[in-house]
């Protein structure tokens, strides 16, 4: 059997011998996903094992993490369906307005949380739940994430982005024990959560093409399987967004479950090239602006949405242009260190450094390695052009989808950076990471500045 014709529980634990070659392994004990899953908990909790192996008892106290806005939905609910199981039970509820994953939130949790509790159950979405995940990490306890918004895909993953002193990172930390997604609670979420989540699903479909060509381009490990499983999941989601904007259950079980999936698909590959593309990278340069600037920026999903939307549009525009592979080979030769190097200090700033590092690694614009794709590019020129030519056919409803929800589908929208901002953030994203996506693509071929331009009257007229 193919991964993507097995059930989200079948995932959860699978030991799959898959056909690109590898193994594809994942264990989490227990998930639930749709109407009044809440109420599976108690059994959830007969059945769940601590860090030695041993059982949970009715003598381990458990705690209930929460804030003000979560526990009236669902964290009162799930204290009173603990207790009444016959647990020791107490809870924390974080009384910020609005939080962020700092030191100084995990630091408060850390101290909150009674040094004797065997199982914290997050109530909440994005900010709870990697607090939770991290506090719970450091104890060596397992952890249950109770989710009330569908606005991130990192329900099943293992590390927790944070911001520490100011800058962006991704801190180690362990996947939930137990996952629920009751859609009574998911569907009571604000409509920016909500478009969030679509947005980090419909970025996909970028990161999915970007693999693609990736693995015709460099020879990058590539597993069909996986990418099948979350496209199927990702067209499931974009075939019901009518049912999101109506609050019908069904519906909001598919985003659950793709929010879900997608976090088990990288951890099948060890890496998040099924979640994440040049859209990924372009959300993360947003977040990094914006830190410059002191600021937390937009939602993970709102940036990465929008972002989507951006990378839908250059494709769309790329399979109208000609390529003149000589030209795109004349361009690379024009590199100049130099003045990149320049480029990148005024853009980046202080977190230049971080970039020029990934060049040192990934020396990505050296005329000899460009020159290498472009030959590969024009070796496999029409399986790229049939690749494309499917992502675009299911990306470029992207706007349609987050409009839905009243997301933000424009980089106007995104107030924080002016237009000129913007052009810089599109054309050296690519520099942002190690990882090979449509912006170094599109750069290779000579047409990056061309279709930046594009954009930019687009957007900005
Ligand atoms: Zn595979
Ligand atoms: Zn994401």
């Amino acid at each position: 059997m193919k991964l993507k014709d097995m059930p989200i529980n079948e995932l959860i634990t699978v030991d799959h011998n898959c056909s690109c070659g590898r193994h594809h392994h994942m264990a989490i004990d227990h998930l639930a996903i749709g109407k009044g899953t809440v109420n599976k908990l108690p059994e959830f909790l007969a059945d769940q094992k601590l860090a030695d192996g041993t059982p949970l008892t009715k003598n381990d106290k458990i705690c209930v993490v929460a804030d003000i806005h979560t526990w009236p939905v669902a964290g009162e609910q799930v204290y009173n369906l603990v207790k009444a199981s016959g647990y020791p039970v107490t809870s924390y509820i974080f009384q910020h307005e609005i939080m962020h994953t700092t030191e100084v939130f995990i630091d408060e949790l850390e101290n909150a949380m009674p040094k004797d509790v065997s199982l914290p159950l997050a109530v909440g979405s994005g900010t709870i739940n990697d607090l939770t995940r991290m506090v719970s990490f450091h104890r060596n306890i397992p952890y249950y994430i109770i989710g009330t918004a569908p606005s991130m895909d990192g329900f099943a993953t293992d590390v927790a982005p944070a911001t520490i002193k100011g800058l962006k990172c991704s801190l180690p930390a362990h996947c939930a024990s137990g996952i629920i997604g009751d859609t009574d609670f998911l569907s009571t979420a604000p409509d920016k959560m909500i478009a969030a989540g679509i947005g980090d699903i419909i970025a996909k479909y970028i990161a999915i093409n970007d693999w693609r060509l990736s693995y015709l381009i460099n020879d990058e490990y590539y597993c069909e399987e996986v990418a099948e499983l979350m496209l199927n999941s990702t067209d499931k989601v974009a075939n019901s967004v009518n049912g999101l904007v109506n609050g019908e259950s069904n519906a909001y079980q598919y985003l659950m479950e793709c929010l879900v999936l997608i976090g088990i698909a990288m951890g099948y590959v060890n890496n998040s090239r099924p979640g994440s593309g040049a859209e990924h990278s372009m959300g993360h340069v947003l977040e990094m602006k914006a830190a410059l600037k002191g600021e937390y920026g937009e939602l993970h999903g709102t940036s990465v949405g929008m972002a989507t939307c951006v990378m839908a549009e250059m494709y769309k525009k790329f399979l109208t242009l000609d390529i003149d592979y000589d030209k795109a080979r004349a361009h690379a030769e024009q590199f100049d260190y130099d003045s990149w190097a320049d480029e990148i200090r005024r853009v980046f700033g202080t977190s230049a450094d971080q970039i020029f590092k990934v060049y040192e690694k990934n020396q990505q614009s050296d005329p000899a390695n460009v020159k290498r794709r472009i030959d590969r590019i024009e070796a496999n020129e029409d399986q790229i052009r049939a690749i494309i030519t499917e992502t675009v056919k299911k990306v470029e409803k992207a706007p349609e989808y987050i409009d839905a929800m009243h997301g933000m589908t424009s980089p106007k929208q995104y107030t924080l950076f002016s237009e000129d901002e913007f052009r810089d953030i599109l054309s050296y994203t690519k520099e942002q990471r190690d990882r090979y996506a449509g912006l170094q693509f599109f750069y290779d071929l000579g047409v990056l500045d061309e279709l930046v331009d594009y954009i930019i009257d687009k957007y900005y007229d």
